[in-house]
């Protein structure tokens, strides 16, 4: 510092350094003031088209001709680019992020936990007069969202008409909706969005957009139909309607709703880590991760779950009524096309049936369904998974090695969420569980709901290729009330083999 005081080689002085960048200062600090007020002028005339203009150019956002136009275009091209993107619902500069207290970024305020739906709305549209309100990142299926948008068959301005779209049945509020340690993973108030935050879309033109809807349906499964003739069900004309095994059912479906420092305290690591790791292995797509610290909610655009519930629904919180539940992860191969390499299609048949009885003697029957394909690693690492079993010797005793070989654990479905659903839905105890999952027993039984007992898939429901899958999995900890085979054992009980 003591060299610079006395001037420099050109003679100009530090002061007058010092005081020429004050003056630069002041003129940038009266400019943004200007740019703002600008802004607010063009909100207040365009409300719907305008917004993003408040978003300061400067960090964070680039222009949208400079990021697809190359050197020498012309400036009618550049301009002919910023409209078409506008006409697709685009801002017309590209906003790589923002930041928490930047102009024009108010987030409606989200108190995760709240009592009740004074909470706050989950806003995550980015639609132009939502944008600088979200208060969420992601979206359920913002990837076909996007190409609906890009191809122009979605008018990006669209709101949907939610007359008559009310939940077909009640649910809660349950004190657990506002356990901030009971649910992390979706939104307790999604079924009932547009309904409480109504003055919110309607007067301050925000685009909210529930995550849970709840209809009533009836079902028909060819199995069931085989159920009623055999006399293991027996028609009541109203869970199981008819001699085809016809069954009445309400059905929740529930998007993924993060509240991120939840979900990383369910798993023990920090949340900085978790924002660190979506925001990477999504290539970058959720940057907001990393520069919104504020911004607490995730939507993941992964697979939700689907509630099938038999009897009451009123009757799943009622502790004073019996409860009969299977969880069930996706497996359309055997679920939906009879693949018949695992228990899946078999398991879920016999989860129905015994939700169906459990019902019809007057308690609550629950299947949940989760898409969670191939232990949540996908049908194409399943598949190379079966080819490397079926060209080895397929036994029991390598079951697990073969997948863990090719995705590097043996599964990603992380049970620890799971439960969240349980907790909205009220339920405090769980009388039949119908699975053997040691990872779906623990964590249910980890967040405080007790098991009473646990029902395995009897051994006639078992197809003889799905041996080596079951007997693994029994070996490997999963429940029975039979017999667990040692390692020699295991050896023995090997698959069809490719050619057969
Ligand atoms: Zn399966």
């Amino acid at each position: 510092m003591a060299s610079t005081g006395s001037g420099t080689d050109n003679g100009v002085g530090m002061a007058e350094v010092l005081q020429a960048l004050k003056v630069i200062q002041e003129n940038q600090g009266r400019l943004a003031t200007e740019v703002e007020a600008i802004s607010q002028r063009l909100d207040t005339v365009a409300p719907t088209t305008q917004d993003e203009k408040a978003l300061p150019q400067s960090v964070g956002t680039a222009s949208a001709s400079s990021a697809t136009a190359t050197e020498g275009e012309t400036t009618a091209a550049t301009t002919n680019a910023a409209v078409q993107a506008q006409e697709s619902g685009f801002t017309s500069r590209i906003i790589l992020t923002t930041y928490p207290k930047q102009i024009g970024i108010k987030p409606l305020p989200l108190n995760w936990g709240a009592p009740g739906p004074e909470r706050g709305p989950v806003v995550v549209s980015r639609s132009s007069s939502t944008i600088r309100k979200r208060n969420a990142h992601g979206g359920s299926y913002s990837i076909y969202f996007a190409l609906a948008l890009a191809s122009k068959q979605l008018n990006a301005n669209h709101r949907p008409d939610f007359t008559n779209t009310e939940p077909a049945a009640n649910i809660g509020p349950f004190p657990q909706w506002s356990d901030k340690k009971k649910i992390v993973a979706m939104d307790p108030w999604g079924h009932l969005a547009p309904w409480l935050y109504a003055d919110t879309m309607n007067k301050e033109n925000v685009d909210i957009r529930p995550t849970i809807a709840i209809t009533k349906a009836h079902m028909k499964l060819p199995e069931l139909e085989e159920s009623v003739r055999s006399g293991r069900l027996v028609p009541d004309g109203k869970v199981c309607l008819n001699e085809l095994g016809e069954l009445a059912v309400t059905k929740f479906a529930v998007e993924p709703v993060w509240y991120l420092p939840g979900v990383a305290e369910r798993f023990g690591i920090d949340e900085g880590v978790l924002r660190r790791s979506l925001f990477e292995h999504t290539g970058g797509s959720y940057p907001e991760l990393i520069t919104r610290g504020d911004i607490k909610v995730f939507l993941p655009p992964i697979g939700g779950l689907t509630v099938y519930c038999f009897g009451d629904p009123a009757k799943m919180s009622d502790e004073s009524c019996k409860l009969a539940l299977r969880v069930h992860d996706e497996c359309n191969g055997s679920d939906v096309f009879g693949s018949d390499i695992c228990t899946c299609r078999p398991y879920l048949i016999f989860g129905i049936e015994e939700a169906v009885k459990e019902a019809q003697r007057g308690g609550s029957g629950v299947v949940i369904y989760f898409r969670k394909e191939g232990r949540a690693l996908g049908e194409v690492t399943k598949y190379l998974v079966y080819n490397a079993r079926k060209r080895g010797e397929d036994r029991a005793s390598d079951y697990f090695k073969r997948t863990e070989n090719i995705a590097g654990v043996k599964d990603m479905r992380f049970q620890a969420l799971m439960p969240d659903i349980l907790h909205w839905l009220g339920i405090k105890k769980i009388d039949r569980m119908l699975s053997m999952s040691n990872m779906k027993h623990d964590a249910i039984v980890g967040q405080g709901i007790p098991i009473h007992e646990r029902v395995e898939l009897p051994a006639e429901l078992i197809p003889a290729d799905s041996r080596v899958e079951i007997d693994a999995k029994i070996t490997a900890g999963y429940f029975t009330t039979g017999h667990r085979m040692t390692d020699e054992e295991l050896q023995a009980v090997q698959g069809r083999m490719w050619d057969e």
